[in-house]
């Protein structure tokens, strides 16, 4: 490895200097050999990246004891000193620092006007029908979500101008006011009033965007929704949200699921239930047939004897686990149906059926039916055959 430059003597300050010190001198040099005030220059870029190593391990306590003991090689056997791609890599990891050097405390989230910063998430609701979560299924969703504008390439500048360095507050987005009261002076952070905490000024702004840098646009994205899917799951399109700032990731989209209700079919986990109305002679005497299922249907036996309310349970007939893509069973409740009317002959039957069971049964309804027809029976007769 190539010998590196002394540390200290990149921040140029004294080995017994004091944390205060080293921060003080690393934001001169910072803001001195800043890439947005350096357009293009290889050489300050180098510098910016050399005293943002050299603070890395100055401004640490533990990392600056190793320092001071072996040197470099001490720090590279620790797993390898600080190693800065770009300026996004700096802005990322001392974005706070870079507030905490203009002396205000606390926070830090108004620092670094530069950092890259992640996009918005955004969320789409998508409704499915039972059969569809069972199978799983494509949708495509469609949405207006920012986009860089392809006119100024996100800058927000008239094309042919440049987004200018702000000085007011080097770049940083954030400027140190000094306020009095109660007899004190004190220092507080602010927002910089030059550039609004951009870190830079937009004098012509782009027709496009009007200075934005993005613009919402139509997008329509395929989402492959897994089976087994159920109400309150999101499907996530890593990378599909708003666009970051300053470089930094897109946001995601979180498909939000809605399942419909199914008309039979309800769902408990991955567990399908439903209720099968049955008639007396068929719980009694067993009966088969075919229910129809989401896909297809299932031969559905019920044993000679099942009770109303008996559940059926038929296992692997449920919904797949959206994970391991196992399905859960299929309960079928046995509602047992009591006729509402019977006619003459069935009437009979059962009567047959209780004098064997020797119960008590109410005596016969026709005698009843029968004088409400006697006593209907002229006028009805008449209305119903007008021309006899
Ligand atoms: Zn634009
Ligand atoms: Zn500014």
């Amino acid at each position: 490895m190539a010998n590196k430059r002394d540390y200290y003597e990149v921040l140029g300050v004294q080995k017994d200097a004091a944390p205060d010190e080293i921060k003080r001198a690393y934001r001169k040099l910072a803001a001195a050999n800043h890439p947005d005030r350096n357009k293009g220059d290889e050489a300050a870029l180098e510098r910016f990246k050399e005293a943002a190593s050299a603070f890395e391990v100055l401004g640490d306590e533990e990392k600056r004891e190793i320092y001071d003991r072996y040197g470099h090689e001490g720090l590279e056997r620790r797993g390898g000193g600080p190693q800065f791609q770009n300026a996004a890599d700096i802005f990322g990891a001392f974005g706070d620092i870079f507030g905490e050097l203009f002396g205000g405390g606390g926070g830090g989230g108004a620092a670094a006007a530069n950092r890259p910063r992640r996009g918005d998430s955004l969320r789409y609701p998508v409704q499915l029908d039972l059969k569809e979560a069972f199978l799983g299924c494509k949708r495509s969703v469609s949405f207006e979500r920012d986009e860089i504008c392809k006119t100024c390439t996100g800058n927000g500048a008239k094309p042919g101008t440049k987004p200018e360095f702000c000085s007011t507050c080097a770049g940083l987005g954030v400027v140190n006011q000094t306020r009095s009261g109660f007899g004190f002076q004190f220092q507080q952070r602010a927002a910089c009033p030059a550039c609004r905490g951009a870190g830079s000024i937009i004098r012509e702004k782009c027709p496009d965007c009007r200075g934005a840098g993005r613009k919402a646009e139509p997008v329509t994205i395929e989402v492959a929704i897994p089976a087994g899917v159920d109400t309150g799951m999101q499907v996530v399109r890593q990378g599909e949200g708003e666009p970051g700032a300053n470089g930094g990731p897109r946001g995601d989209l979180h498909c939000e699921i809605v399942v419909k209700e199914h008309p039979l079919f309800k769902r408990e986990g991955t567990h399908l239930t439903c209720r099968v109305p049955v008639t007396f002679s068929q719980a009694a005497l067993g009966a088969e047939f075919d229910l129809p299922m989401l896909v297809g249907t299932e031969l559905l036996k019920i044993p000679a004897g099942t009770q109303p309310g008996e559940v059926l349970r038929k296992r692997g007939l449920g919904m797949p686990d959206h994970r391991t893509q196992r399905r859960g069973d299929l309960l079928v409740e046995i509602q047992v149906e009591v006729p509402k009317k019977l006619n003459e002959k069935q009437e009979q039957l059962i009567r047959e059926l209780a004098s064997l069971d020797q119960t008590h049964v109410s005596s016969h309804r026709k005698s009843f039916l029968e004088k409400l027809k006697d006593l209907f029976a002229p006028i009805t007769g008449a209305d119903e055959d007008p021309k006899s």
